[in-house]
């Protein structure tokens, strides 16, 4: 299997190259296609399996068929995460994945402990894929800063440490504020029940991935 086989761009292939990726990894072999086919996801996967890139590449490639609202401060790609050095790590590493495509793309991080003014101006005219930690989302939210009605993609990483950090009412917030219509990807590394209570309310039929 390589990258090219499962529908990615040659940018993204070529940028992998660069990478010295030259194998996808089990979880990207099962996730970059169902996500390119806009499906919905539970996945089962630890640090280390290469997750951010499974859902990282296929994000990006989706972004780049002009999904980006340059008003109002819309988000296409929306991925949730427990904790800042989380959202400033998955942040570079899409932007270093997508470093071919940029800056053709807009991909952004906000979290808690930054000034908010700085992320205010960083989401003016909108964002392509943005990272966030719950709470920092939600302030902004707040503030107009940004706007999550256009939302196409919802990805929720370590889904087992935002609820364990206390993120259950941040979660269900920010869900009633995205559309209907969207996929959703769903990444924990261990399915406690309250993780499975939170898939179960976000998901119909996803593709399950174990790795
Ligand atoms: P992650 O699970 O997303 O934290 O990724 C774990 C590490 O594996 C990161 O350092 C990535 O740069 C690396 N990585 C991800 N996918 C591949 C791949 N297909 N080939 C080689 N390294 C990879």
């Amino acid at each position: 299997v390589t990258f090219s086989s499962l529908g990615l761009i040659p940018e993204l292939v070529q940028r992998l190259t660069e990478l010295k990726y030259s194998i996808p990894t089990p979880i990207q072999v099962q996730a970059i296609p169902a996500v390119l086919s806009n499906s919905s996801i539970l996945g089962q996967a630890k640090t280390g399996s290469g997750k951010t890139a499974a859902f990282a590449l296929p994000l990006l490639q989706m972004s780049m068929k002009g999904r980006r609202k340059s008003k109002d401060n819309n988000v296409s790609s929306l991925i949730l995460v427990p904790t800042r050095e989380l959202a400033q790590q998955v942040a570079s590493s899409i932007q270093n994945y997508g470093r071919n495509l940029l800056p053709r793309l807009k991909i952004e991080a906000v979290y808690g402990g930054q000034s908010v003014n700085t992320q205010m101006l960083a989401l003016r005219g909108g964002v392509d894929i943005l990272v966030a930690t719950p709470g920092r989302l939600l302030d902004l939210v707040s503030s107009n800063a940004i706007k999550l009605d256009q939302v196409k993609s919802l990805v929720l990483d370590e889904a087992d440490r935002m609820l364990s950090l206390g993120f259950h009412d941040e979660l269900a917030k920010i869900k009633s504020l995205l559309p209907e219509q969207k996929q959703i990807l769903l990444f924990s590394a261990t399915f406690p029940e309250e993780v499975k209570l939170l898939a179960d309310h976000l998901l119909h039929k996803p593709i399950m991935i174990n790795v």
